[in-house]
Parts: structure tokens; sequence; C-alpha cells
């Protein structure tokens, strides 16, 4: 059989305009597949969730791949162990109520863990800015990643009744509100990191794991960038246990909404 070079680009271009179609609006919206966006994604979507990933990289993972302090291993403690087992992560007691596992499959199983259970993530995808109407956030606006910031395009819009600020350090969606203004109480100065303590830290990005704005949420690091705390050190079960909190809050507040 001959392969038809037209009807392979014909296949492609249907599956994906039918997928981000789809998703133009969605329950929840998550900026970035780090590792707690991509937990929080799996667990709404195993609640049944309309819940959309959009990763501006080609890959899902974040800061995973990169393990501890670069090398491909990490270390997790035991209040986390249960959602490694969830996602099918092999780990290893460690003793001290440490557990290690490898970095890359720790990636590649909550990525899949996120997709198959309905996450749709779209990678590629750029957030540049939020869209907030009568003093919500409504969604997220964003450009495939090869135009961005490059070519004088129209970005898409994309709906949801929760967005999530999954992008690590950059906070992409919460300095777009604190550059207008909009976030009161958390000034300038609020997301400068404190000196590491990684027992206090990891406690800091689960217990403030939450709505920073009405429709907007926090996990992971970006909650050390919207609101401070200490340095965590490499250690990765607060990422994961920040965006099991955040999935829960945000299924919650969508139930009320509904
Ligand atoms: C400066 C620095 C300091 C760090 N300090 C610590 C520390 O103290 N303790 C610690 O445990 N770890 C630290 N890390 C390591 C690591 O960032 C985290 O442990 C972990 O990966 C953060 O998880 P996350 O889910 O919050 O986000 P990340 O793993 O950072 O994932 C964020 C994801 O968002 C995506 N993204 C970013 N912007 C956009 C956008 N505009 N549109 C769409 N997607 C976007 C990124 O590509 C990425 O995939 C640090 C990293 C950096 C860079």
């Amino acid at each position: 059989m001959q392969l038809d070079q037209t009807r392979i680009s014909q296949i492609i271009l249907d599956g994906y305009h039918a997928k981000l179609g789809e998703r133009i609006v969605s329950d929840a919206i998550i900026v970035g597949a780090g590792p707690a966006g991509l937990l929080c994604g799996y667990l709404l979507a195993k609640r049944g969730v309309k819940v959309t990933l959009l990763e501006k990289r080609l890959t899902a993972g974040g800061g995973i791949w990169g393990g501890g302090m670069g090398m491909n291993e990490v270390v997790i403690q035991d209040e986390a162990v249960a959602l490694l087992d969830d996602v099918g992560v092999r780990h290893r007691d460690r003793g001290d109520g440490l557990h290690s596992a490898d970095s890359v499959e720790l990636a590649a199983a909550l990525t899949a863990a996120a997709v198959q259970a309905g996450c749709a993530v779209l990678n590629l995808m750029t957030v540049e800015d939020l869209s907030v109407r009568a003093g919500r956030v409504t969604g997220v606006v964003a450009n495939r990643t090869m135009i961005s910031g490059a070519l004088h395009v129209d970005p898409i819009m994309f709906s949801a009744g929760a967005v999530l600020d999954g992008t690590g350090h950059e906070a992409i969606c919460v300095q777009a509100l604190r550059r207008r203004g909009l976030l009161a109480g958390t000034p300038a100065g609020a997301g400068v990191e404190g000196p590491m303590d990684p027992d206090a830290g990891e406690a800091f990005v689960v217990e403030n794991a939450g709505s920073v704005y009405p429709g907007l949420y926090v996990a992971g690091m970006s909650v050390s960038a919207a609101l401070g705390g200490p340095r965590m050190g490499p250690i990765f079960g607060g990422m994961l246990l920040s965006g099991r909190t955040i999935a829960e809050q945000i299924a919650d507040d969508l139930s009320k909404q509904a």
C-alpha cells in the first residue's frame, strides 16, 4: 500500500481541530503542565470535570523532568506517596519518611494519567493574558507558541468557570492581574520567596493553594510566586499535594456555580 501524504495531513488537521474546537469552552482551564497542573487535571477529569490544560512547551511535565538538582530522581515525602500509587509510579522507601522515584517515569505517568482520564492537553499553546469580566476571570487568551510574541496575530480565547495558574515561578496569570493592580492584598513584593526551609515551604504551597481572585486559582510554585513563602528545596511532594488541594477546591466551587 502506498501512503497518501495528503490523507495523513488531513487526518492530523481533522483530529486537532476537533480537539481544539471542543475545548474552546471548558469547566476548568489549567495553564502549565507541571506536577501541580497535571495532578490537578488528572483528579478533576476523574471527577467528570471538563478540564483543558494549556502548555507552552512541546512536552508536559514542567520541572519534573529535571528531577532534583538536575538529576532525574525525585524525592517525595510520606504524605504524597498515595498519589504516586494512584498514577502507577514505582517508588522506593528511603527511610525518614522519604521515598524516591524516577522523574522520567513520573512525568510520563502523570501526563498519561491526566490525558487518559479525559483532561485534554493542548501543547505548544502559550497563555498570554486573562479575560476578566465583571470582576471575575472568565478564561485565558492564548496563542500557538510558534506565533506568540513573534508575529502580530490575534490570539485564541478559551473560556472556563475556573482558571488555574500552574505556570510555576512565572505565575503568568497572577502577573497579568498584578500588573493591572487587580490583586488587592498581594502587593508587588508579595511574591518574594524567603530563604530555604523545606518543611515550612512544602506546607506553604499546600495550605495556600487556593483562589487569589474570583475564577483564578494558584497551586504549586505559583503559590510562592503569588504570595511568597519559604523556598522548598528539591522535594516534589508539596507540588503534588498542592495540585490535589486545588482540584478539590475547584471541583467544589464549580459544583456551587452549576
Ligand atoms: C528559579 C527556580 C527556583 C526553584 N525553586 C524550587 C524550590 O525552592 N523548591 C522546589 O521544590 N522546586 C523548586 N524549583 C523547581 C521546580 O520549578 C518545581 O519543583 C516544580 O517543577 C514546580 O512545579 P509546578 O507544577 O508549580 O510548575 P512547573 O513544573 O514549573 O511547570 C510550569 C509549567 O507551566 C508552563 N508554562 C509557563 N508559562 C506558560 C504559559 N504562558 N502558557 C502555558 N504554559 C506555561 C511551563 O512550560 C511548565 O511546563 C525551582 C525552579 C526554578 C526555575
